[in-house]
C-alpha cells in the first residue's frame, strides 16, 4: 500500500547529526510547517573503501537506536543506493522537500550534489545546511584565496579572525512526525551489529560508552565540570582524566562542535584557567584544520599531501610485524598498553596514538596506511578527516606535520607521560608488579626483579620487537633517501 500525503510532507535525511538539539535540518524541516518523515541510509556502495568499519557500525547502531526513541520510533531505515532511494522514499510520500546536514568526505560530496539535482529535476526542494562544523572549510582561506595547510594562522587568523561559531540552537519546540501507514522496517535491516558467533567482541564496549545525545551532553557536562580545568597540561596523560573522550560523540553529531565550543567558554572557569579552555578550543581547531583539509584535498585518505614521500622506501608488511602491532605485542609498553586499550574500548588517548603511530611508521618503517586502516576499523571516532590527516601528520608527509625525522623514543615518551606506569599497569597487567622506574624498559629490569614480579621476557610479555637506536636509524636513513635532511636530532 502506497501511503499517499499528497506533498504536505518532508524528508528529514539524518546521516552525522544524530540528535535534536542544534540540528539546523530538523530546525528548517519543523520550520516549513510539513510533517517531518525521518530517514537514515547505510549507503556503503558509495562509501566505497571508506564504509564504516567494525566499532563505528556498533556506535552508530547504538546511536540511531537512541534517535530513534527519540522520534517516536517513526524512522525509516534503509540499506543500499542513497541517490536511488532517496527520491524512490521522496516519489512513494510525494514529499515536497529534503532536508539534510552536510558532510565532508569526498564520495559523500560528489553523490550529494548529484542526489540535489534529482531532486530539483522532480520539482523537490533540496537544501543542506551545517551541523558538524564551526565553519566551513570554504570560509576560512588565506587573504589570495587559497587554504591554508598551515594550522596555527589557519585557527588565529582564519578561525578566530571569523566572527565568533554561531550560538547553538534549541531543539525543536514541536516536531510534528509523519504517521506511517504500516509498520516501519526495524534498525537491524541495516545490519550495523558484528554477526560472528559468541563472545561478542563489541559487548565489552558496552560498559565504556553511553551512546547518543543524552550521553553525549551529559559526557560534556562532566568534563567541564571536572576535567576542564587542568586540560592543558592534563591531556598529555594518557591515566588522568583531563580530556572530554567526546570525539565518537562528535563524529555521529549526537552534539554539535557549537554546543561544545559555547558551552565551554560559559563553563565559569577562573582566569588562571583560561589557557585550559584556549587549548580545548584549540584541539577543536585542529578537527576544523582537518576538515578543511580533507575538503580543500580530497586524496588526503590515500596520497601524501608532500610528494616527496611517494617514494619512501617503506618496508615490506608481512602479517607477523603487523599483527604484533595491532595486537600490543611489540614488547614497547606504553605502545602495547595504546593498542591494547584500542581494542578493549574502541578508543584510544591522544598522546598514545601518536606514540604507537610513530612506532608503525619509523621503528617498523611500515606505510601510515596500514596505521589508518587498522584505526579505521577499531576506533569508535574513526573519522576521514580526522584519521588521514593525523595519520599523515604522524608520517611526516601532510600539512603542518611532526617531521619525520623526530622520532618518538617509546620508552622516554613513557617516562615522560606514564611516570608512575598506571596506564601501562591498566592496560598490560602481566607488568604491573614492576617497578614505576622499570615498567617502560622491562628488558633492562634485573633478572631477579623480574622474577619477583613474575615477568618472563618471551613468555609472559613479549621481548622488543625491535631495537629502539637500530630502528631509529635505518628510519632517518630512510628518510634521507627521500631527499630529507634529519637537520636537528630529533628525539623525543
Ligand atoms: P579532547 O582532547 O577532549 O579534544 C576535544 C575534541 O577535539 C576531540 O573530541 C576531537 O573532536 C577534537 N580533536 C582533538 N585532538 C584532535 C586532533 N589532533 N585532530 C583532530 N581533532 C582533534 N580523532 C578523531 O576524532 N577521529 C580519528 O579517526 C582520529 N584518528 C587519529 C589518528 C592518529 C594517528 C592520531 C595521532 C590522532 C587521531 N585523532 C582522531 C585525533 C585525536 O587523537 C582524537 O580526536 C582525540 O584523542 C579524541 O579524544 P578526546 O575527545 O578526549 O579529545
Amino acid at each position: 500500500m502506497v501511503d499517499i500525503v499528497f506533498m504536505t510532507h518532508c524528508i528529514l535525511w539524518f546521516r552525522q547529526d544524530l540528535r535534536l538539539a542544534d540540528n539546523p535540518a530538523l530546525i528548517e524541516a519543523a520550520r516549513s510547517g510539513l510533517k517531518i518523515i525521518p530517514v537514515f541510509i547505510r549507503d556503503d556502495a558509495a562509501a566505497g573503501d571508506w564504509k564504516a568499519g567494525g566499532a563505528t557500525r556498533w556506535w552508530l547502531h547504538h546511536s540511531l537506536k537512541a534517535l530513534n526513541a527519540s522520534l517516536d520510533g517513526k524512522m525509516i531505515f534503509a540499506k543500499g543506493n542513497a541517490e536511488e532511494l532517496i527520491p524512490e522514499i521522496a516519489r512513494q510520500h510525494d514529499v515536497k522537500a529534503v532536508f539534510w546536514n552536510r558532510c565532508y568526505e569526498p564520495w559523500r560530496i560528489k553523490r550529494d550534489k548529484r542526489i540535489k539535482e534529482t531532486l530539483f529535476t522532480s520539482g523537490i526542494k533540496a537544501e543542506s545546511f551545517n551541523a558538524s562544523l564551526l565553519w566551513e572549510p570554504w570560509d576560512v582561506l588565506k587573504k589570495d584565496g587559497t587554504p591554508y595547510k598551515v594550522f596555527t594562522p589557519f585557527f588565529r587568523n582564519g578561525c578566530r579572525g571569523a566572527a565568533q561559531p554561531p550560538e547553538p540552537k534549541a531543539r525543536p519546540k514541536k516536531i510534528d512526525l509523519h504517521q506511517p501507514a504500516k509498520d516501519l522496517p526495524a534498525i537491524d535491516t541495516l545490519e550495523l551489529l558484528p554477526r560472528k558467533p559468541e563472545p561478542r567482541w563489541d559487548h565489552k564496549m558496552e560498559a565504556y560508552w553511553h551512546i547518543g545525545e543524552t550521553g553525549a551532553r551529559k559526557r560534556l557536562n562532566e568534563f567541564l565540570a571536572d576535567e576542564l580545568a587542568g586540560y592543558k597540561e592534563g591531556r598529555n596523560y594518557p591515566s588522568r582524566a583531563n580530556v572530554s573522550r567526546l570525539s565518537p560523540h562528535l563524529h555521529f553529531g549526537e552534539i554539535s562542535p557549537r554546543e561544545v565550543w559555547h558551552a565551554s567558554q560559559h563553563s565559569g572557569l577562573e582566569q588562571k584557567q583560561e589557557t585550559d579552555l584556549d587549548t580545548f578550543h584549540s584541539e577543536l581547531g585542529w578537527r576544523e584544520f582537518s576538515h578543511s583539509l580533507l575538503y580543500h584535498f580530497p586524496s588526503l585518505p590515500r596520497k601524501a599531501l608532500q610528494s616527496r614521500f611517494d617514494a619512501f622506501p617503506w618496508a615490506r608488511a608481512t602479517a607477523s610485524v603487523l599483527e604484533k602491532w595491532q595486537q600490543g605485542q611489540t614488547g614497547y609498553p606504553i605502545v602495547d598498553a595504546g593498542m591494547r586499550e584500542l581494542w578493549e574500548t574502541g578508543y584510544m588517548h591522544n598522546r598514545v596514538r601518536m606514540v604507537v603511530g610513530s612506532f608503525l611508521v619509523k621503528h617498523l618503517r611500515l606505510h601510515w596506511h596500514h596505521g589508518e586502516d587498522w584505526f579505521w576499523d577499531c576506533l569508535v571516532d574513526a573519522d576521514l578527516a580526522n584519521n588521514s590527516a593525523s595519520w599523515q601528520w604522524i608520517a611526516g608527509c601532510g600539512a603542518d606535520a611532526a617531521p619525520y625525522f623526530r622520532v618518538f623514543n617509546p620508552v622516554t615518551q613513557g617516562e615522560k607521560f606514564d611516570p608512575k606506569g598506571e596506564y601501562v599497569r591498566r592496560w598490560c597487567p602481566e607488568l604491573s608488579r614492576l617497578p614505576d622506574s622499570l615498567i617502560h624498559k622491562p628488558w633492562e629490569t634485573p633478572p631477579m626483579i623480574l622474577a619477583q614480579a613474575g615477568v618472563t621476557l618471551g613468555r609472559t610479555y613479549p621481548a622488543p620487537m625491535v631495537d629502539h637506536k637500530e630502528a631509529r636509524s635505518a628510519a632517518l636513513a630512510a628518510f634521507k633517501a627521500t631527499g630529507g635532511h634529519a637537520d636537528e636530532d630529533g628525539e623525543d
